[in-house]
């Protein structure tokens, strides 16, 4: 089917207590990957694309892989821009037809990430597209950084949730709560009575980034307070790298051996996400 907008996979998983996976892919084998996995356990899925990773794909390259394998899937399937930086950025991905987008504001000073955000959730309700926020600092670096760590200080505010939410009218808020971008550095401890509270008072979708590495009961305990999608990377490159480096060791990686080796990679990264999406779906997911 067509990709679908971010909205129609995250408000039934909101109303009924589940999470939406949302990948990062950085080239075509993980998209296969990701699509292959969410096909096999019926699930819609959500594709990102990270700001921090445009050097590393084609971007109209692989918006057309993605929108081809969308329409191809027995899923739906949402292409969600992850972390964009700028207006400028937000203008691109909606130009490529992306049907979900993150602006990430959270390095700014709270009055201008409210301000940059308001102005982004403007032209993007305009153009039909949902916006995702960042409100607070998850810790680590998008896509980046070997070991990433929170700080309680920059956790996300209450008060300034609710405010942040009326004044953007974002659809979809992403916290910091202790979760943090790469390996966690040590077991990441969430801070489930502040996710309770910013549910109680913004009542949106929440959004909870650095998924890799998180214990899978943690998970599913942030869902059963109010987090609808979770964005996952980590676990996938690990997984590419680990199983690389299983390779040079049995078999030295011979050039003749690479298309088999791609396969692995890929094969296995589809069984991570296969993991996740039964850690997400709680069971509750809406079967396609
Ligand atoms: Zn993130």
């Amino acid at each position: 089917m067509p990709l679908v907008n971010l909205n129609s996979v995250l408000e039934p998983a909101f109303k009924n207590q589940y999470a939406i996976g949302a990948f990062n892919v950085i080239n075509s084998d993980m998209l296969q990957a990701i699509i292959a996995a969410s096909e096999k356990k019926k699930s819609p899925v959500i594709i990102n694309i990270a700001e921090v990773h445009f050097p590393f794909c084609d971007l109209e390259i692989m918006t057309t892989a993605i929108k081809k394998a969308a329409e191809k899937a027995a899923i739906p399937v949402v292409l969600h821009l992850d972390h964009g930086l700028s207006f400028d950025t937000v203008v691109r991905a909606i130009n490529l037809g992306f049907t979900s987008v993150m602006f990430d504001g959270s390095t700014l000073d709270y009055d201008e990430n409210v301000k940059q955000t308001k102005e982004i959730v403007k032209m993007c309700h305009a153009a039909g597209i949902p916006v995702e926020a960042e409100l607070g600092a998850v810790g680590g670096e998008e896509g980046g950084g070997l070991f990433g760590s929170s700080n309680p200080a920059l956790y996300t505010n209450t008060n300034q949730a609710v405010d942040y939410v009326k004044q953007t009218n974002v659809d979809a808020l992403a916290v910091a709560i202790g979760n943090s971008h790469g390996k966690y550095k040590g077991e990441p401890k969430l801070d489930f009575d502040r996710l309770e509270e910013i549910k109680n008072v913004t009542n949106i979708p929440l959004v909870l980034h650095g998924g890799s590495g998180i214990p899978d009961s943690d998970i599913r305990k942030a869902i059963a307070i109010g987090i609808s999608k979770i964005n996952f990377y980590t676990g996938m490159s690990g997984v590419a790298i680990e199983t690389l480096k299983e390779e040079v060791k049995i078999t030295g990686l011979n050039y003749n051996e690479l298309p088999e080796i791609l396969q692995k990679v890929k094969n296995n990264i589809q069984k991570v996400v296969e993991h996740q999406i039964d850690v997400f779906s709680n069971g509750k997911s809406v079967k396609y």
